[in-house]
């Protein structure tokens, strides 16, 4: 479809890293958009060869393997992830926390078994998170994991990062009006032609009616962290798929949070660790670092109640004036 400036909107999905990417972008022909999504799905590929949690050989398995020995020489990619991640762990003091992955594990099988992990396992499994035990050298680009057993967990900033590398990646072969949507949380470039901004759909939980918030964004990125999907309930509590990693015990739900930033993997982490933090305490946070988010979550059975920082109110009133119509 011609859309403006010789650019024409072309969309494609596939699967990836567990869910769906979809990418939408404006090229000058069938041709240019054909490379473009050639380039940019493979570069999801290429991460998940990195970050991948499932498969034995990613490059986060193989540095694990490593723990308690090193260090170890790593990408680029996986040095800047552990990079951010260091950063939102020490500024929500540990809400967000990648070596979690012993107790995540955990908890899965309990998800399968439906029992809550023993005390013993749980405190075994606590032993070993601690993010200020993973030693990051920039000028070598090394990364040493200091106890034996130590294990990562991307999941809750490896999506963002891929949204952003994604939307470079596009950049870099001249298509700048862009958006990437990885399983919900959405990165944009430029908006499309002839428009000021894309407008992103802002997810509201099923249960949860009134109104859509749609935001109007460009250069940034929405991350959404909730129970949605993957909850277990035992003993009348709904257990998240996150993890309080002070505790051990999953974050009770329901729960969601929406965080929009400039930097579609601080987007992903923070809402992440915001999901980790009590709904008050998690908007004090936002509200003292600037960041935008939104916390939904259920005070009593059946009632929702929503919180907004103060950057996240500015977003949902500001309105991107309409392009003036062309003379007749
Ligand atoms: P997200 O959907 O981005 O909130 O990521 C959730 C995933 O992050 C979980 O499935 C775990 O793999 C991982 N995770 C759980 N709890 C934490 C935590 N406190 N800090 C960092 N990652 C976590
Ligand atoms: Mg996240």
């Amino acid at each position: 479809m011609e859309a403006g400036g010789g650019l024409k909107r072309y969309v494609r999905t596939e699967p990836h890293m567990g869910t769906y990417f979809t990418i939408i972008l404006y090229a000058p022909d069938s041709e240019a958009a054909e490379a473009a999504f050639h380039a940019g799905f493979q570069r999801i590929r290429r991460l998940d060869e990195i970050f991948s949690d499932y498969r034995p050989d990613s490059e986060l398995n193989r540095l694990c393997r490593q723990a308690g020995a090193g260090p170890v020489h790593v990408s680029r990619e996986l040095f800047e992830v552990l990079t951010l991640a260091r950063r939102v762990s020490e500024a929500s003091r540990g809400a967000f926390d990648v070596t979690v992955k012993p107790v995540v594990r955990l908890w899965r099988r309990a998800r399968r078994q439906r029992r809550p992990p023993s005390q013993a396992r749980l405190r075994a499994a606590l032993e070993l998170v601690d993010y200020r035990a993973i030693e990051l050298d920039a000028a070598r680009r090394t990364v040493r994991l200091r106890r034996r057993g130590m294990r990562l967990d991307l999941g809750g900033i490896a999506k963002g990062y891929t949204l952003a590398a994604v939307l470079s990646e596009l950049a870099a072969r001249g298509i700048q009006r862009a958006l990437v949507d990885g399983g919900g949380d959405i990165a944009v470039a430029d908006p499309p032609p002839n428009k000021n901004a894309w407008r992103v759909l802002v997810p509201t939980p099923e249960e949860m009616r009134g109104e859509p918030v749609i935001l109007r964004l460009r250069h940034s990125a929405v991350a959404t962290s909730g129970d949605a999907e993957q909850y277990v309930v035992l003993n009348a509590k709904r257990y998240s798929h996150i993890i309080d990693p002070r505790t051990g015990w999953p974050v009770v739900g329901p729960r969601q949070v929406t965080v929009v930033h400039s930097c579609a993997t601080l987007a992903d982490a923070w809402a992440t660790a915001l999901s980790v933090l009590e709904p008050e305490e998690a908007i004090a946070l936002a509200d003292a670092r600037g960041l935008a988010a939104r916390v939904i979550y259920s005070p009593r059975p059946g009632s929702f109640e929503s919180l907004d920082s103060r950057a996240f109110r500015k977003l949902v009133s500001y309105q991107v004036p309409s392009p003036v119509p062309p003379r007749p």
